[in-house]
């Protein structure tokens, strides 16, 4: 009974934190606003009020807390895929485990980049709009398909691991975890030793958890004292939109595909996501929140450890529908700032480029403008277009994170559900919080 209101109240503090983060920031920003900011002699030095709060404790604990979970992503990963696939009774069933992990993700994404499009086409969010921006923006090459491919295979895994490339680290996990189902003995006894490892692994994501209420309330509180509102208001038009479309598609396209593909009650998912998506907003990154997307996905939705720990990290790495659903408005919303006209050509090649600019990037924080400017350059539209929405940018990147871990989420119940390996009980136990 003490455990379980134990329990009950992490994730309620996590959201007071959340809130208490919030308002601190706000009335700091009140404060410091109009020179509020106060300097004033420490030991000699000349030190201020902002200094202290903003670049001092809140960026300081935001910064512990988010490097702590980003600490815990590369051996988390790499330990639990090889639990994972050394413990599948049949190897051969990875080929249909990633065919069809890849197959939704490329799916989702596609769904989202063209509705997305379409909206923004139907509400014009930059008809009539005349700003001179300038940016220092510098658009990379989008990958081909082809380096895409070749990139996943690591020529040395310890390099991957340093770098923490997600695609590399999973290709070798998964073939290290089928060498050890194919090892016998030898397997056997290397297996009993990377479980163990994943046990303590997950006893560390439990103590990082129960700092979240702390950590949350320093991004929130730096955040909250240092963006700008009213920098919505001169292109309110486009924050809005991508906003509803990001919400759409989070309350009305996956759960639609959760019920065509599962007949699984999709409230009971969007419920269960709470935790993950409060990590997600207030880090603005679907690699530093997988931890807390792995743990929902095994434990409160019941996907079986040899799914989630290969379709939950490939998920952090290649499927951003939220990122795409801002680059498709955002595009549009560009073009018809600068007044130029997408041919279908175009608005395909903007579905083609997003999808796999996605999949060769990994979700951390603002990674989604620097692939709109690889869009952007795809469809020879100016880069500079980016200065326009670069300020509010962030609220959009924090909601769009919640969109990206959800659709990881639905995805892994999916495909466990099609390889019957999710566990029915779990994903309809709306208690599961309390007993776990
Ligand atoms: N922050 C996003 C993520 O980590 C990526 C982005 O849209 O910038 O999923």
């Amino acid at each position: 009974m003490t455990q379980n209101s134990t329990k009950l109240s992490l994730t309620l503090k996590i959201f007071i934190g959340m809130l208490a983060g919030i308002v601190t920031g706000a009335l700091l920003q009140a404060i410091f606003d109009d020179s509020g900011d106060r300097v004033f002699n420490l030991l000699g030095m000349q030190v201020s009020t902002y200094g202290i709060f903003v670049e001092g404790i809140f960026n300081v604990g935001g910064t512990i807390f988010i490097n702590s979970l980003k600490m815990l992503v590369v051996p988390l990963v790499f330990v639990s895929l090889v639990c994972g696939t050394s413990s599948l009774s049949d190897p051969s069933k990875l080929g249909s485990l990633g065919g069809k992990s890849v197959g939704l993700y490329v799916l989702t994404t596609c769904i989202a980049v063209s509705a997305a499009m379409i909206i923004a086409l139907i509400v014009q969010p930059g008809a009539g709009f005349t700003q001179p921006a300038t940016t220092d923006f510098v658009a990379k090459e989008s990958p081909g398909l082809a380096q895409v491919i070749i990139n996943m295979f690591p020529s040395n895994p310890i390099n991957s691991m340093a770098e923490g490339n997600m695609l590399q680290i999973i290709v070798f996990a998964v073939l290290f975890g089928v060498a050890i189902s194919m090892a016998g003995e030898h397997g056997k006894r290397i297996s009993s030793f990377f479980n163990d490892v994943n046990e303590v692994i997950m006893k560390i994501v439990l103590i990082i958890m129960n700092l979240a209420p702390y950590g949350v309330y320093f991004l929130m509180a730096k955040l909250a004292s240092t963006i700008n509102l009213m920098d919505i208001g001169a292109i309110a038009k486009y924050f809005f939109l991508v906003f509803f479309v990001l919400i759409a598609h989070a309350l009305i396209t996956y759960p639609i595909l959760l019920k065509v593909f599962t007949g699984l009650n999709p409230i009971k998912l969007l419920i269960k996501m709470k935790d993950t998506a409060i990590f997600a907003f207030s880090s603005s990154s679907s690699s530093a929140t997988l931890p807390i997307t792995m743990s929902t996905a095994r434990n409160k939705l019941g996907v079986n450890r040899s799914v989630s720990s290969f379709t939950i990290p490939l998920g952090a790495t290649i499927n951003m529908d939220g990122t795409a659903i801002m680059q498709g408005i955002a595009t549009v919303f560009i073009a018809q700032v600068y007044m130029v006209d997408l041919s279908t050509v175009d608005l395909l090649m903007v579905v083609l480029t997003a999808t796999l600019a996605s999949i060769g990037t990994a979700g951390v924080p603002g990674v989604g403008l620097i692939m709109l400017a690889m869009v952007l350059q795809q469809v020879n539209l100016p880069v500079e277009g980016i200065a326009l929405i670069i300020g509010i940018d962030r609220l959009l990147d924090m909601t769009r994170t919640v969109v990206n871990v959800t659709g990881d989420c639905t995805v892994a119940c999916i495909v466990a559900n099609s390889e019957k390996e999710l566990d029915t009980d779990v994903f309809n136990d709306m208690n599961i919080d309390k007993k776990a």
